[in-house]
């Protein structure tokens, strides 16, 4: 029945004079999502996004694929109907209805949008009228203009349109719109709870994974690289950094007091993450930590990781409880992959007491021990990382 989608975004619309920048930037990661899936034409017109669909189109993949692009605030199937014709507009209109709702036994009302101001009836017009004319045809239906079960949605512009459904999309600013930032992703629920959240934003997503063989496996890796798929969904292709990370924690491991060993080790990965960051243009680090979540989530701990990074650090789930973050991973489809038992380099050389209070300047004195080698393990580590280009969709 349907052909074409129209979508609604919320917020781009109060950006003024960047509007038609948010615009093209939401019709690029919509065109992004339904590449793959055939050829669709997404066309903007005063204010509205319309997606056409080819005929042998999957509506239940499109809605899905529509569902996970930002900038979003709803999308509705439309018909459309090629003509202005007000009779068979009209005519149109109430096969619509006929077909959608099988069971007629609901209260509307019609609601218009005129885009063709030269039209000869005003929105008002237009509603009045079909509304007469809906009720002529189905004399089962009841109007009730305060609080209708269905609104049957008219608009006019060089065509006519009609729907009466919104699906919610996910909210937030198109990818695209506000730069990159570089998520240290591991494994476990929280961080690509967090690259989702600040990808919502409208920032493009790169991603840095410190894997450690022979002590985690190869489908430690994998899990990681399926996790970034799994978000790239949303936020577009991912540059997935994955950088060798045993010789620095053994290092460590060999040289510093253990129950500072968490501490140092997220310090080291920081300061990686960074130098990544900063050669790919990344603006921001992105982490999925959580206020007192573990002992290196501390006030304390945070602040010292937290030291070694002159880019802002984004921890969009500073606030929350584990069990919204895990919430918010079942939504967009991570948790099940998240669960997977596969180990994970932190958990390996944990201490049985790590410091919950670190004092920076202790933790720099233990630094000062691995002065010898730690410099030259760094640049290896950079020269030898591995990159991989993770999209869902599009290629
Ligand atoms: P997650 O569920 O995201 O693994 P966590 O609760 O296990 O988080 P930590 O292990 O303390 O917490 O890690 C805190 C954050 O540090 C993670 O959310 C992630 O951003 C980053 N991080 C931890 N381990 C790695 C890793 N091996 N590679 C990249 N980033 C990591
Ligand atoms: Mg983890």
């Amino acid at each position: 029945m349907y052909r074409a989608f129209l979508i609604k975004y919320a917020e781009i619309g109060l950006k003024g004079k960047n509007r038609s920048y948010f615009e093209d930037c939401l019709c690029k990661q919509i065109r992004n999502n339904l590449r793959s899936l055939g050829e669709y034409v997404v066309t903007k017109e005063q204010g509205r996004i319309f997606v056409e669909c080819p005929e042998d189109y999957d509506y239940e993949d499109t809605v899905e694929a529509l569902g996970k692009v930002f900038g979003i605030a709803s999308f509705s199937p439309v018909v459309i109907i090629d003509t202005i014709e007000w009779e068979q507009v009209c005519r149109a209109v109430g096969d619509y209805v006929d077909k959608f709702f099988p069971v007629r036994d609901f209260t509307f009302k019609v609601e218009c949008k005129r885009g063709n101001k030269e039209y000869f009836m005003t929105s008002p017009e237009v509603c009045v009228e079909m509304g007469a004319y809906l009720l002529d045809r189905f004399p089962e239906l009841k109007v009730d203009v305060h609080h209708p079960d269905h609104y049957i949605t008219v608009e006019i512009r060089n065509r006519a349109y009609v729907y009466c459904q919104a699906i919610a999309g996910p909210g937030g600013m198109p990818v695209g719109s506000n730069g990159k930032a570089m998520l240290l992703l591991s494994g476990g629920i929280d961080s690509p709870v967090a690259g989702y959240m600040v990808s919502k934003r409208g920032v493009y997503m790169d991603a840095v994974y410190f894997h450690a063989p022979p002590y985690t496996s190869e489908r430690a890796k994998q899990k990681v690289i399926d996790l970034a798929r799994i978000i790239s969904a949303y936020t577009g292709p991912i540059h997935l950094h994955i950088v060798n990370f045993t010789e620095i924690q053994m290092y460590i491991y060999e040289t510093c007091p253990h129950e500072e060993l968490t501490i140092i080790m997220r310090r080291y990965m920081m300061r990686i993450a960074e130098r990544i960051a900063k050669d790919n243009n990344c603006l921001a680090l992105v982490t999925g930590e959580s206020i007192g979540q573990v002992a290196s989530q501390t006030m304390q701990s945070l602040a010292a990781t937290n030291a070694v990074c002159t880019l802002p650090v984004f921890r969009p789930l500073i606030g929350f409880d584990k069990q919204e973050i895990v919430e918010v991973s079942e939504k967009i489809g991570s948790y099940e992959t998240s669960i997977l038992p596969y180990e994970d380099c932190c958990t390996i050389f944990v201490a049985k007491h790590p410091v919950t209070k670190p004092d920076i300047k202790v933790i720099e004195r233990s630094e000062r021990l691995l002065a010898d080698k730690i410099h030259e393990m760094v640049e290896t580590a950079l020269q030898t990382k591995e990159k991989l280009r993770i999209a869902s969709y599009e290629d």
